[in-house]
């Protein structure tokens, strides 16, 4: 019988495999593909569809179109549990197991509800990114109405860019007013140092957000956010933006995890357990040296991902995953404007967006290609 590969999410990381998945199937191979949506929605792009710059057809892969011209099977699901020893993976839209020889996982991160007290209907994570058009849906409907508070909860990169972009929509699209409250816990962007930090802060109070800082957030739910010194703020939409948790499909199904639960991959990107095991992307924990949940990574991994799937298939050797220097970072702050970083090189403005969009598009486009 044709031995069957069967990837876990078209996420970024398996993005040349998707491309690729014609060579599997020319050589007689199987090829499935588990996704709980039809498309995937490239996370770079998110923010600015929040903010009504990209409409949701220009940021997101046809994942199912892409599998089946390609000749592989797409499964609408999301894959609940991996048996490694009977090599199936449980899928909750689906009676029976699906069974694999190979075995790839890009299944993504969620945003930890730990603060959540209550899952009331005006909260938004930040993942997946389509809720981000749900949410942008919301804000537009209540301004038609009445003046809208936005609470966005988090320090950091996703924070500042929900906050952002909400200005923006605000400005262009909602009838009445919409206040933006960016509670960034101790200080807005720490991680990312004082030079990064002060340009985004700079640029968010310009445009009238309000930036609560020294003081973490406790509570989220009912139409609030409470934080830890008592003060409690209403707000119509709130977005929890607190850092983001590998999928716990690894921590649920028994596989060897790295501390934050993603799957533990050697330098192959192969379970250190089970050699028809492998992972990309924000879903793994990198043994060798582990990596910042960025889509950069995720990308990176793509073409060693691409052939040691291949190389377990034909049995020939994997190719080691390099996780290569210093990666680029713009921030994108809405109404076209930018944070660029690397290296030593920092500034904000409109050039800044307009780098990231150029780049944003290029990688869309060469992906998006492989559905025509
Ligand atoms: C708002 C925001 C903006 C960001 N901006 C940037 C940026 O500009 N640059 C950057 O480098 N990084 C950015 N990041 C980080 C980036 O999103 C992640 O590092 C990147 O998405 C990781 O890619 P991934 O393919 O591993 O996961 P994802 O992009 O989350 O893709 C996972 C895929 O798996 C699918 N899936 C999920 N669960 C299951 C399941 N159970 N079964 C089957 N399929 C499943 C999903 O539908 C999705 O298609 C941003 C993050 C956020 C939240």
């Amino acid at each position: 019988m044709a031995k069957h590969l069967l990837l876990i999410g078209g996420g970024h990381a398996h993005m040349v495999t998707l491309a690729n998945l014609h060579t599997f199937v020319e050589k007689g191979y199987n090829v499935t593909v588990i996704q709980p949506s039809e498309y995937h929605y490239y996370s770079g792009m998110g923010p600015g569809m929040l903010g009504g710059t990209y409409h949701p057809d220009d940021i997101r892969f046809a994942t199912r179109k892409v599998v089946e011209d390609k000749g592989g099977t797409f499964v609408l699901g999301k894959a609940l549990t991996i048996d490694p020893d009977k090599q199936e993976v449980t899928v909750d839209s689906q009676d029976l197991p699906i069974p694999y020889d190979v075995l790839s996982c890009n299944a993504g991160s969620y945003v930890p509800k730990t603060k959540i007290v209550a899952e009331t209907q005006e909260i938004f994570t930040a993942k997946p990114i389509e809720a981000l058009l749900d949410a942008q849906k919301k804000i537009v409907a209540l301004s038609r109405d009445k003046e809208v508070k936005v609470a966005v909860v988090g320090g950091g990169p996703s924070a500042v860019e929900i906050a952002g972009n909400v200005h923006q929509l605000a400005g262009e699209r909602c009838e009445k007013k919409v206040t933006v409250y960016l509670f960034a816990g101790q200080k807005l962007m720490k991680k990312q140092g004082s030079r990064i930090s002060d340009l985004a802060k700079a640029d968010l109070l310009k445009k009238g957000v309000n930036i609560i800082e020294g003081v973490y957030a406790k509570e989220i739910g009912n139409g609030k956010v409470v934080l830890e010194n008592g003060d409690s703020y209403d707000a119509d939409v709130i977005f929890p933006c607190v850092g983001v948790k590998p999928n716990d499909i690894f921590t649920r199904s028994g596989l060897p995890t790295g501390p934050d639960g993603g799957l533990l991959t050697n330098k192959y990107l192969q379970s250190v357990k089970y050699n028809n095991i492998f992972g990309g992307g924000d879903c793994i924990y990198f043994e060798p040296q582990p990596l910042d949940k960025v889509g950069v990574y995720a990308v990176r991994e793509n073409p060693v991902l691409y052939h040691n799937l291949m190389a377990t298939l034909d049995e020939t050797s994997l190719e080691e995953f390099h996780p290569g220097g210093k990666y680029l970072l713009i921030y994108n702050l809405g109404s076209g404007i930018g944070v660029f970083s690397k290296w030593i090189v920092t500034f904000a403005g409109k050039l800044a967006f307009t780098i990231k969009n150029y780049i944003d598009k290029k990688f869309i486009d060469e992906f998006q290609a492989i559905e025509k």
